[in-house]
């Protein structure tokens, strides 16, 4: 149990004691209790079992309102555990924002490669289940074929993915594009022609007409990564820092939502501390006159 749900436990639960029907006795000072003349009516009962039974509950209030103001005090000297906690919030937030500024002041590192705008040619399209779709693109002849679960099928609530069975996506990749980004390339143009095939298989089925599409489209340069583009305009790599910078924003509320509590907790402890110490010296009253 973290220390704040301890505190909000033992509040609700210092609330519930029954201190109403008991006798008060004023002793003047938290010092003086203990040994305090005694004022006040006996227990009604003889009952020797309820007599310890109330004394161990009386006992057990003064050792409860001795630990709460023992916390109460600590909360008044500087650093304490809640200030130390604040610090610590306070350089992570420092932290998070200055990595969410790194992240949005980053330049394109690399510039962008345009490819050439070779034109999709849909050699064939069937959006019935099984969809498949047979493009040519420059010297790449490619197939996608839709991928049934035929376990599932019946049930299917989406269509199955299309999926690559015939073709090179390589022959796409101009010579000019550099060792070191090929692979990003390769990797976007397999996500880029998944994406343009669901989308052919999607506009044959709703009988929408087949845009001319062109492989310069597939791959348009991201100005502001220096990525690339798919063909709905969406960055990969633009996308991902979006998400980073979100989660990072994320912890930044988190944080300050926790440093309010934490500055909150302080100052109730602070000012709770007269009030624990008047409800001491009655209880440690009520507990001598108890033995
Ligand atoms: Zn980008």
């Amino acid at each position: 149990m973290s220390w704040l749900d301890f505190l909000k436990r033992h509040e609700q639960h210092d609330e519930e004691r029954p201190t109403r029907d008991l006798p008060i006795i004023r002793t003047g000072g938290v010092q003086s209790a203990a040994g305090a003349p005694v004022i006040g009516r006996r227990p009604a009962t003889d009952d020797p079992e309820a007599q310890a039974r109330r004394k161990a509950r009386l006992e057990q209030r003064v050792l409860d309102l001795r630990y709460d103001i023992q916390r109460a005090v600590s909360a008044l000297e500087e650093p304490n555990r809640w200030t130390e906690r604040v610090a610590e919030l306070d350089a992570a937030i420092v932290q998070a924002d200055r990595d969410i500024e790194t992240i949005r002041a980053a330049q394109p590192d690399t510039p962008g490669i345009p490819l050439p705008a070779w034109p999709v040619h849909i050699a064939s399209l069937r959006a019935a289940e099984p969809a498949e779709a047979q493009l040519r693109i420059g010297e790449a002849q490619l197939r996608y074929v839709e991928d049934i679960d035929w376990a599932e099928r019946g049930h299917q609530k989406t269509p199955g993915e299309m999926r690559r069975t015939e073709g090179d996506p390589d022959l796409l990749m101009p010579d000019d594009v550099p060792a070191a980004r090929r692979d990003e390339l390769r990797e976007h143009l397999g996500h880029g022609l998944a994406t343009l095939v669901d989308d052919l298989r999607e506009r044959a089925l709703d009988g929408r007409p087949l845009p001319e599409w062109t492989l310069a489209d597939l791959a348009s340069p991201c100005p502001e990564c220096g990525g690339w583009r798919d063909l709905r305009g969406r960055c990969p790599s633009c996308q991902r820092r979006k998400w980073q910078v979100e989660a990072l924003e994320d912890d930044v509320r988190r944080l300050r939502k926790e440093r309010i509590d934490t500055l909150e907790e302080i100052q109730t402890l602070r000012d709770r501390l007269p009030l624990l110490q008047r409800r001491l010296a009655d209880a440690e009253a009520n507990a001598a006159a108890a033995g």
